[in-house]
């Protein structure tokens, strides 16, 4: 496994890798992940993109559960694996960062230019006047309309999720668009059935054209659309590397892959990669 970490180490010094980053980045941090090491869904089943728009009652249990578990994302700071990936990118060593993470920490740690694919839980959308609201702002109308929700502690799940029973979610009032008065606000966020922001899409590819391969970092892949980057990059003859604990969707696809926790491997790497950078200026 050294000698892997080593491997990865010496393509990574070659020229400014890509990185691509997903939930596992962020466990250290205290924001659970989806899946476990077979890959396997954890936790309750996902809200649907369709189910939300079209569904009071799914909005109600969405913003319920979100509001206790609001506290776990808020309250997460970045670990030393977003920071080494920051740290990097500050001394162009890498050429840019995607994520399938929503909760801002790459953005805390100090990178720039981070493409969010998956969205961003700290801003909230009004689907009727398309008003933006803060997230933190969102949580103080909930917690004004629902004070009976404040003390009660849930197990976190991902996304800000909370496992919350069924009898809390009754007496739940709903946060309403403090322009419009809809109750149609959305958190920033790309739920399972709905589309990357074209935006971010464009970003994402034009990254993949333009870097000379990709370090996969804690996610096992099974989102298509960022799969479908890795398979671009591999189509360009181009190397894809791995941290990951557990399967991805591209094992078949790497050149390398480091199963350790991505928190101690990519600050030992980042570490080399500097030294290195500054010895050879
Ligand atoms: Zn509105």
């Amino acid at each position: 496994m050294v000698e892997l970490a080593d491997d990865l180490y010496q393509q990574m010094a070659q020229a400014p890798y890509l990185v691509l980053t997903g939930a596992g980045i962020s466990t250290a941090s205290g924001i659970p992940d989806y899946r476990d090491s077979d890959g396997v869904r954890r936790g309750s089943a996902p809200i649907m993109h369709q189910d939300f728009i079209a569904s009071p009652a799914t909005r109600k249990r969405y913003w319920a559960r979100a509001m206790v578990g609001w506290r776990g994302v808020h309250q997460a700071t970045p670990n030393a694996a977003h920071q080494a990936l920051a740290a990097l990118q500050g001394q162009g060593l890498i050429s840019g960062v995607i994520t399938q993470n929503v909760d801002g920490l790459h953005d805390v740690a100090g990178s720039r230019n981070v493409v969010e694919l998956h969205g961003n839980l700290h801003r909230v959308v009004c689907l009727d006047c398309g008003m933006r609201l803060r997230r933190d702002d969102v949580q103080l109308l909930l917690e004004e309309q629902n004070p009976y929700l404040q003390d009660v502690h849930a197990v976190l799940a991902p996304d800000g999720d909370a496992q919350l029973a069924a009898r809390f979610l009754e007496a739940f009032h709903m946060p309403h668009c403090p322009c419009c008065g809809s109750d149609l606000l959305k958190p920033d966020v790309v739920f399972f059935g709905g589309g990357v922001e074209p935006e971010q899409a464009r970003a994402a590819w034009k990254a993949v054209e333009a870097a000379p391969g990709m370090l996969i970092v804690g996610t096992s892949l099974m989102a298509y659309s960022s799969f479908r980057l890795c398979q671009e990059m591999s189509r360009q003859g181009k190397r894809l590397l791995a941290i990951n604990m557990g399967r991805t969707r591209a094992d078949g696809l790497l050149s390398i892959k480091v199963t350790q926790p991505c928190e101690q491997v990519l600050p030992q790497i980042a570490q080399r990669l500097v030294q290195g950078s500054q010895s050879s200026t």
